[in-house]
């Protein structure tokens, strides 16, 4: 195994592969171990792990990913190991995706207004009736790209959808606390996703959040990451080892919903060290005792 990836979506969320064509991909790409971490849903995990019987050459790791709300700012927990049939995970997640689809039903009232308007039948959507799918501002960007001639999905969100865009509506997000607290009911460890991003300095932030977090159960930090230069790696390492937390890392690939991400290595540079699986698991191992759901993950 030369380089694993942890953090990816399929298009039972933003992204455009099904859970089997990223498992295909992780394969074809010599990605040793994959996590699909789904925004709000877990409807893909068992095509997923059933790919991955297919495929013993690639680890499959039961994900997903959960947005949250800290001193108004948006941080996105990521849950790996995590058994997806936990009461407490899947109720939770039927909650997040009831605020998703109020809020969608918003977000098409505004371009409404604004002289785009979208209808669910579009194909951007397919699939949105169903109670499993996470639909979010992506699949709004990709109807609107496709009827209104925008040239990317990104001009999309930069005219429109971005945060204090006409078109944006905000989500009602929970504390990061309690979502660490459904991961870890769902046996699962709590990643902190992308924690800095390239070109800005927050170390401030990411120290405060690190501080404040790991007393609360926050089990990594995302190292690695396909915006990540040498700087952002170094700054998230030092710190995660003054916080006693391990090290994830992964592409957030979303198919040709982000196209030019790859899978396993990002925008190019992105190489996830396998060995980080280890001290994951160990966390994991540990976590599970603590809530009485033992297993290996
Ligand atoms: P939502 O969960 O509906 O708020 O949509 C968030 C998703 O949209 C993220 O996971 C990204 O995939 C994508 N996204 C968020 N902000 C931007 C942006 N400024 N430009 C492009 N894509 C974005
Ligand atoms: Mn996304
Ligand atoms: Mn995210
Ligand atoms: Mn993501």
């Amino acid at each position: 195994m030369n380089r694993i990836d942890l953090h990816t979506h399929s298009c039972c969320s933003d992204g455009s592969c099904t859970p089997t064509e990223l498992v295909e991909l992780a394969a074809a790409a010599g990605v040793g171990a994959i996590a699909l971490t789904d925004h709000d849903t877990v409807a893909g995990i068992p095509e997923f792990l059933e790919a991955g019987r297919r495929h013993p050459e690639v680890e499959t790791v039961p994900g997903v990913e959960l947005s949250t709300m800290f001193s108004n700012r948006e941080l996105h927990m990521v849950g790996l190991f995590i058994d997806p049939e936990t009461p407490v995970l899947t109720a939770f997640l039927e909650e997040m995706r009831e605020g998703r689809r109020r809020r969608n039903e918003q977000i098409r009232l505004k371009l409404n207004a604004l002289g785009f308007p979208v209808t669910w039948d579009d194909p951007a959507f397919a699939g949105a009736d169903s109670d499993s799918a996470s639909i979010g501002r992506p699949h709004f960007a990709r109807a609107l790209m496709h009827k209104y001639g925008f040239p990317t999905m990104q001009s999309v969100f930069d005219r429109l959808l971005k945060r204090g865009c006409a078109a944006y509506v905000p989500r009602e997000l929970p504390d990061p606390a309690r979502a660490i607290e459904v991961i870890h009911a769902a046996g699962g460890i709590a990643v902190w996703a992308h924690p800095v991003y390239r070109e800005r300095n927050e170390r401030a932030w990411a120290k405060r959040i690190m501080r404040r977090f790991s007393p609360l159960g926050l089990d990594a930090v995302e190292g690695y990451y396909s915006m990540f230069g040498p700087q952002e790696t170094a700054l998230v390492l030092e710190l995660a080892g003054l916080y006693h937390l391990a090290v994830s890392g992964g592409s957030d690939f979303h198919g040709a919903n982000s196209p030019n991400i790859q899978l396993g290595s990002g925008a190019g540079g992105l190489l996830v060290p396998p060995e980080l699986l280890n001290g994951l698991k160990a966390r994991c191992v540990a976590r599970r005792a603590a809530v009485d759901k033992p297993g290996l993950p």
